[in-house]
């Protein structure tokens, strides 16, 4: 491929980085994309911010990127290491993905959309990656938006205790029931699993004495976290295990020292 304005174009790269070739494989299902910085180019310091740091050497990356068609993307570069007066030599970042990441930013975007409606497993078969690989990009956007993540409207609260693995390998999920958002996660089904919760709510903005409806199974140990924890909270007992019509039968009750609240 001769004419690399258009690729320039679709990905959006602009200077001191240029398209300077592409490579397209047709029987391999694969594109392949060399980006460079014009010589001479300098870079400011990832460390400390300092502008126009002159290039020491640099580290040839690939990162897989959105398919094109239904072939195949990747984009390869020689990802500047600037020397830096103060903090000497750094490699800096660059604009199309993450420090460290395979992916590019595009193709991250892509595998957490992907994600958030079906299994990893399943994304990743649909992408052609090894799902260990996914998994090295989802914490990372999870812990970013559970930084930004504000509980302070939370006032209805599911809470269900699910199998990490075959076995008796439990975590339980806490959920916000207004706006249909899981909340919070641990390992464990115990009463220590809502004081978390609690913890962490607070953390996020949220109130525990807020919370004034809870729906859990019938678990004793649910029952008394959500009484130690969230102490305002009615409590709505689910049916935990799933009629044929997938509908679960729920009954209010009350919390210990709670009125009953009629179905
Ligand atoms: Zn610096």
């Amino acid at each position: 491929m001769r004419d690399t304005s258009l690729l320039q174009l679709a990905l959006g790269v602009t200077p001191p980085w240029q398209v300077a070739r592409a490579d397209f494989d047709a029987e391999a299902h694969r594109l392949d994309i060399h980006i460079d910085f014009t010589p001479g180019s300098r870079f400011s310091c990832p460390g400390c911010g300092a502008a126009a740091c002159p290039v020491h050497d640099t580290d040839a990356m690939t990162w897989r990127h959105l398919n094109f068609f239904q072939h195949q993307a990747y984009l390869h570069a020689r990802v500047p290491r600037v020397r830096c007066d103060a903090r000497g030599v750094r490699k800096t970042t660059v604009p199309w993905a993450r420090p460290g990441s395979g992916f590019t930013l595009l193709f991250e975007a892509l595998v957490m959309t992907l994600v958030s409606s079906m299994p990893v497993a399943a994304a990743a078969r649909l992408v052609g990656e090894h799902d260990t690989r996914l998994w090295r990009v989802i914490p990372h956007y999870v812990d970013e938006a559970r930084a930004r993540m504000d509980a302070s409207a939370v006032t209805r609260v599911a809470i269900d205790e699910t199998a990490a693995r075959r076995g008796h390998d439990y975590i339980t999920l806490f959920a916000d029931i207004d706006n249909a958002r899981v909340l919070f996660a641990t390992g464990g089904k115990d009463a220590a699993t809502v004081a978390a919760f609690a913890t962490d709510l607070t953390a996020h903005g949220g109130d525990p004495d807020a919370i004034d409806e809870v729906c859990i199974d019938m678990s004793p140990a649910f029952i008394k976290g959500v009484a130690d924890s969230l102490p305002e909270a009615e409590v709505t007992l689910t049916n935990s295990t799933p009629s044929k019509s997938s509908t679960r039968r729920s009954t209010r009750c009350a919390a210990p020292g709670k009125k009953a609240r009629p179905c």
